[in-house]
């Protein structure tokens, strides 16, 4: 542990568990029948059931761990209306078709309108805001790229986004570290826990039951549907849905050979004197970059702290580990933060496809809703409510993420062993992309 950077009650674990610690509660039985059985509890989980149960039909939420113990408590509660087509996780292109891409991003346009109903909906208190997004350009060519996006962004998803140029960053950020960048009007900023803590409330109140503890470790067929059996006994279902993202395991070989869990990670500063806190997102904006191993950072709620996140190691290390590199990062964009102390730090998986694209569909005759890619609490609250649509049969068009085509690859049996090397690669990448700019 390096003590320099340490406050003396420094703690491992998610600064947003403050506000709703995962807990197992009173445990629910597992029933012995449901409609439709949801492996997963967390916003995919969740918002597949609170959709169902608005249609009448009953389902239950089968989690292994504690309730929200998986990304959905532990991200940077940045929340974004678009979605990145382009180079997959091989590096290779996306295959996409430039008029698929206008569906999948007027879809993910779609996802913002749903979350920011549903927050207003359901009366999720969760600081749910909507201030827009600076990206940064790591070069000259990354923010001539972004220039070139903006037009589509702005048709297909009503990003209403627009270019700062470097000599205008100070308007976004107190720092000179990009080389301007690309402001996305259409994005928004939530308490992830507390966003997580209100759908969880509103599955409980329409009388879902959310099952902590209880690990689904076999599904078989059974007559016309399936029998799934967990940790805490087994259930009966017409439908099974797959929402366990970047924990899913040997449960469902087939889904597992398409994501790649990779982790990533976030540390919370302590308490900042008020003059430097306002000053260093003067618009209160959510934060992100066009670097391969990108950082994404925010202000605390109460615009207190930073809370700074990033691949700073694609597998889960201890946060001791990855809080040191986090703390450079963050000091590099913001010289002015040497010297402050960090109260936080944690991990969470995500889940990379093969193709960087979000799914949904049915493989084996099980539903799923998969694959992140880093950016999931507008996408994965929407797949799981597209999914529940499909179910309940009240769907009046196709999502442009549920498709039969969700690529594996021979090399990749579900073990990412390659992940240290592609990060440092990545590394390598960005650092010679500002050499050579
Ligand atoms: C550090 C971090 C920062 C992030 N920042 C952002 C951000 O700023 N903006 C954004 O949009 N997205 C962000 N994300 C991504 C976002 O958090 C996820 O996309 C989203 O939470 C995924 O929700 P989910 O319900 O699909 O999966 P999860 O919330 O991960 O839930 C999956 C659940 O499945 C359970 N499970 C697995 N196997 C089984 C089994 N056999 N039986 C029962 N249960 C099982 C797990 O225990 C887990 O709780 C971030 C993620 C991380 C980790």
């Amino acid at each position: 542990m390096v003590p320099d950077i340490f406050r003396r009650d420094f703690t491992p674990t998610p600064y947003w568990w403050e506000a709703y610690t995962p807990t197992a509660g009173d445990l629910v039985d597992v029933p012995k029948a449901a409609r439709v059985a949801i492996v997963g509890g967390g916003y995919a989980g969740l918002s597949t059931a609170l959709e169902l149960a608005k249609h009448g039909i009953d389902a239950v939420v089968l989690e292994a761990g504690e309730l929200g113990f998986g990304a959905s408590t532990r991200n940077g509660g940045a929340v974004s209306g678009g979605v990145n087509i382009g180079k997959s996780f091989t590096g290779r292109s996306a295959d996409v078709e430039p008029e698929r891409a206008e569906r999948l991003l007027s879809d993910a346009s779609d996802a913002f309108g749903l979350i920011d109903r549903l927050i207003e909906e359901e009366k999720i208190d969760c600081f749910w805001e909507k201030p827009g997004r600076f990206v940064g350009a790591w070069t000259r060519k990354h923010f001539d790229a972004q220039a070139r996006r903006l037009a589509v962004l702005n048709s297909a998803a009503q990003s209403g986004a627009c270019m700062v140029p470097r000599e205008r960053q100070r308007e976004e950020i107190a720092s000179d570290y990009y080389f301007g960048g690309m402001v996305v009007g259409r994005s928004a900023k939530l308490h992830p826990a507390l966003y997580y803590k209100g759908l969880l409330e509103a599955c409980r109140w329409r009388s879902v039951p959310v099952c902590a503890s209880a690990p689904v470790t076999g599904i078989r067929r059974s007559g016309a549907g399936w029998h799934v059996e967990t940790g805490r006994g087994a259930v009966s279902a017409g439908d099974v849905v797959i929402a366990t993202n970047g924990y899913t395991g040997g449960l469902t070989p087939a889904l597992r050979r398409r994501v790649v869990p990779v982790a990533s990670h976030i540390i919370a500063t302590e308490e900042l004197p008020q003059d430097l806190a306002r000053s260093l997102v003067p618009k209160a904006r959510t934060l992100s970059d066009t670097k391969r191993v990108l950082c994404y950072y925010r202000m605390s709620p109460d615009g207190r702290r930073m809370v700074f996140g990033g691949r700073a190691r694609f597998t889960q290390v201890d946060p001791t580990v990855s809080a040191p590199i986090l703390y450079r990062y963050m000091t590099d964009r913001f010289p002015q933060l040497r010297g402050v102390k960090i109260t936080h730090a944690w991990t969470g998986n995500v889940a990379f496809t093969l193709d960087a694209l979000p799914h949904m569909g049915q493989r084996d005759g099980l539903h799923y809703c998969l694959g992140c890619n880093g950016s999931g609490v507008a996408m994965m609250t929407y797949l799981g409510w597209q999914t529940a649509r499909k179910i309940a049969r009240v769907a009046n068009y196709a999502c442009s993420y549920d498709t039969e085509e969700f690529p594996d690859h021979p090399l990749y049996s579900g073990k990412p062993w390659f992940l240290p090397v592609v990060g440092g690669y990545y590394r390598l990448r960005d650092n010679l992309d500002r050499l050579l700019a």
